[in-house]
């Protein structure tokens, strides 16, 4: 059931992307919508736009988007720097590597008409790979951060992230003011890792390369809960017994892809790519099809 809740929220935050799609792009989090269109003058032109969107619908109701134009040439092959330890958007399956951002990503080279190439590397190298343009891009589940943003460019926003408590069933940590003075495990050089430090004291924060060894030494009482973003959260739940999810959020997020700064051609074509599969419903199947109902 309360799994349910957050993956309808997720669906709902998708589907809030595809309604605003200019809005989940600023990298803001925990937008509010207090400004209402003048109802009046605009009255026609809504109309005539549903109508014409309506005329562009598929049978799922996902609008067809003509050819778009990209403006860059790529080569046979783009380079996407990952951290593939992050379920489901980035993990490997065999030696095969799979997930929402990977499939995304896929899409996005076949609508630039090259080929995705993955670059493995730990988290907090991805950024600097990006700036030394070693690779094309980084995606990575990558929250969009002010400080992040002084060193690279963001794409739009392609998912909404939320940093999430796992913590030990029958913990005394109940809510989020628990955790001060507790033990707590962070992947390094992650949002988690950042706003732990911050709010708890370095002290209390214990940095490890992988979000599931944060997860393991939970396990073994080396920490007493683990800030992570929640879609792993529930993978590495559901794969661990005796672990369970605080029901508050600690934060909520824009995931977005990471290109170098100045590289204004590749960021326009991700962007119209990742619009165009927004629209085309791609990016809502992608997820759906990593993030059951069940
Ligand atoms: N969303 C988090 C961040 O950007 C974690 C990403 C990750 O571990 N891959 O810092």
């Amino acid at each position: 059931m309360k799994k349910s809740i957050k993956v309808l929220a997720l669906i709902l935050a998708a589907i809030m992307c595809l309604g605003m799609f200019a809005a989940c792009g600023t990298g803001t989090a925990d937008k509010k919508d207090d400004e209402k269109a003048p109802a009046a003058d605009n009255t026609n032109d809504t109309v005539a736009e549903e109508n014409k969107a309506n005329e562009n619908e598929n049978e799922d109701g996902n609008e067809v988007v003509e050819d778009v134009t990209y403006e860059g040439t790529y080569e046979a092959t783009i380079k996407m720097a990952t951290n593939a330890a992050f379920p489901p958007y980035e993990y490997k399956e065999g030696d095969k590597f799979v997930g929402i951002d990977v499939e995304i990503a896929k899409a996005i080279a076949a609508e630039l008409g090259t080929e995705l190439d993955i670059v493995d590397m730990e988290f907090d190298s991805i950024i600097t790979s990006v700036q030394a343009g070693e690779v094309d891009f980084g995606m990575a589940g990558m929250t969009v951060t002010d400080e992040r943003k002084e060193e690279v460019d963001f794409s739009v926003s392609y998912a909404t992230g939320v940093q999430s408590v796992i913590v030990a069933e029958g913990s005394d940590i109940k809510t989020l003011d628990d955790l001060a003075g507790k033990k707590i495990g962070v992947q390094l050089g992650t949002t988690g890792d950042i706003y732990a430090t911050d709010d708890f004291g370095a002290d209390f924060v214990t940095q490890y390369g992988k979000g599931a060894d944060a997860v393991i030494a939970l396990q073994g009482g080396d920490v007493d809960a683990v800030i992570i973003d929640n879609a792993p959260a529930q993978v590495f739940v559901s794969e661990n017994e005796g672990l369970t999810i605080l029901d508050t959020n600690y934060a909520v997020e824009d995931y977005a892809i990471a290109i170098q700064k100045g590289n204004d051609t590749l960021l326009n074509d991700i962007n119209k790519a990742l619009e165009k599969l927004t629209l085309d419903g791609t990016i809502d199947s992608i997820i759906l099809k990593y993030i059951s109902a069940e």
